[in-house]
C-alpha cells in the first residue's frame, strides 16, 4: 500500500505537458517554509478549519474523547489515541477532515488511466512528489513499472535525503529526477531543514555517476538561501555535475499558511516578503554563464 494525501489532475505548471501529480505523505526533511506541512508526516493528519465548523457534534461523538469543546472551542488531540481513519467522512461540512490514505497500486493507476490521452495530446505524464515519494515502501517500484508498462512518462521529485541504497532502484525506472538542492552549507542547512546536507551533495554526485539527466530544483527562500554567494554556491555545484540537464528556480511564497493552522502547527516562517521573478534573474544569468539551462518557476 501507499500512503498518498492528494492526486491533482490537469497540473500544467510542475513540467512538460499535462500531468497527473501523486502527492504522498512522509519526509525525512523539516524545511521551515514547507508548502505542504500535511505531507511530513508519514501517517494521516488531522486537518480542522474553524471557518466552516457549525458545531454539529458529529466528530465529538466519534473523536471517542481526543475531540472535546470548551468555550465554544473545539479542542484536538493532534496525537489521536486510536485510529485516526474513524473520523473520515465524519463532519458535514468537511471542516474537520483526515489528510492521507493508503491506496494500492491498482486503485491509483485506474485514476490515472482516465488522463491517458490528455499525457499522449500533450507531451504529459505523471509527477511523484510529496512530501518524499521515495520514502514509500516496495509498492511505490510497482506502481512506477505499471505506468512505465503503459508507456506513461514518470517524473520523480526528491530531497535526495535518503540513504543512496534507497534511491539507487529509482534510477533505472524513473524517467527524470527534478532533486532538490536547497543549500551547500552544512549549518544552515540543518538548522532550516533538519536535515545532513552532505548526504544530499554525495547523493547529487552519485546521481550524476549514473549518466542520467536530472533537473536541479532550487527553492529560492528568503533568510535561508536568498543572497548571491549562498546561490552562487548552489549553481557552481550544479554546473560542476556532468548530467544537470536544468536548473529550476522555484520562488518562496506563504500561501501554506492556512494549512499549518489546519494542522494545529505554527507557521514560523510567514511574511518574510515575496520573492518576484525579476529577483530571481540575476541567479538565473550566472547559470546561464555557467551552462547550465535555467528555468524560473511560479
Ligand atoms: S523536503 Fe519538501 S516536503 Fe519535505 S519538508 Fe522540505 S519542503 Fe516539505
Amino acid at each position: 500500500m501507499l500512503t498518498v494525501f492528494n492526486i491533482q489532475r490537469y497540473s500544467l505548471h510542475d513540467g512538460n505537458g499535462v500531468r497527473t501529480n501523486i502527492f504522498f505523505k512522509g519526509c525525512p526533511l523539516r524545511c521551515l517554509w514547507c508548502n505542504n506541512p500535511e505531507s511530513i508526516e508519514p501517517s494521516p493528519s488531522i486537518m480542522f478549519d474553524e471557518r466552516l465548523c457549525h458545531r454539529f457534534g458529529d466528530c465529538l461523538k466519534a473523536g471517542n474523547g481526543n475531540i472535546i469543546l470548551n468555550n465554544g472551542k473545539l479542542l484536538i488531540n493532534r496525537d489521536f489515541a486510536g485510529d485516526v481513519n474513524i473520523l473520515r467522512d465524519v463532519c458535514p461540512s468537511r471542516a474537520l477532515m483526515v489528510s492521507g490514505e493508503e491506496r494500492s497500486v491498482n486503485d491509483i493507476i485506474a485514476e490515472i488511466e482516465k488522463d491517458i490521452p490528455f499525457y499522449i495530446m500533450s507531451g504529459g505524464g505523471v509527477t511523484l512528489t510529496g512530501g518524499e515519494p521515495f520514502s514509500q515502501g516496495p509498492d511505490l517500484k510497482d506502481l512506477i513499472k505499471e505506468l512505465k508498462n503503459r508507456n506513461i512518462h514518470v517524473s520523480a521529485e526528491t530531497s535526495l535525503h535518503l540513504p543512496w541504497e534507497t534511491i539507487e532502484p529509482y534510477t533505472e525506472l524513473v524517467d527524470v529526477f527534478l532533486a532538490d538542492l536547497k543549500h551547500t552549507d552544512g549549518e544552515k542547512f540543518v538548522k532550516y531543514t533538519g536535515g545532513d546536507v552532505k548526504l544530499v551533495m554525495n547523493n547529487f554526485r552519485k546521481l550524476d555517476q549514473t549518466g542520467r539527466d536530472f533537473i536541479v530544483r532550487v527553492p529560492v527562500i528568503p533568510e535561508f538561501n536568498c543572497s548571491f554567494p549562498e546561490m552562487t554556491a548552489i549553481i557552481d555545484f550544479s554546473a560542476d555535475l556532468s548530467n544537470a540537464c536544468e536548473i529550476n528556480f522555484i520562488p518562496y511564497h506563504d500561501l501554506a499558511r492556512e494549512k499549518y493552522i489546519m494542522l494545529g502547527k505554527e507557521y514560523i516562517f510567514e511574511n518574510r516578503g515575496r520573492i518576484s521573478r525579476e529577483d530571481l534573474n540575476v541567479f538565473s544569468e550566472y547559470a546561464e554563464k555557467k551552462g547550465l539551462t535555467t528555468k524560473i518557476m511560479n
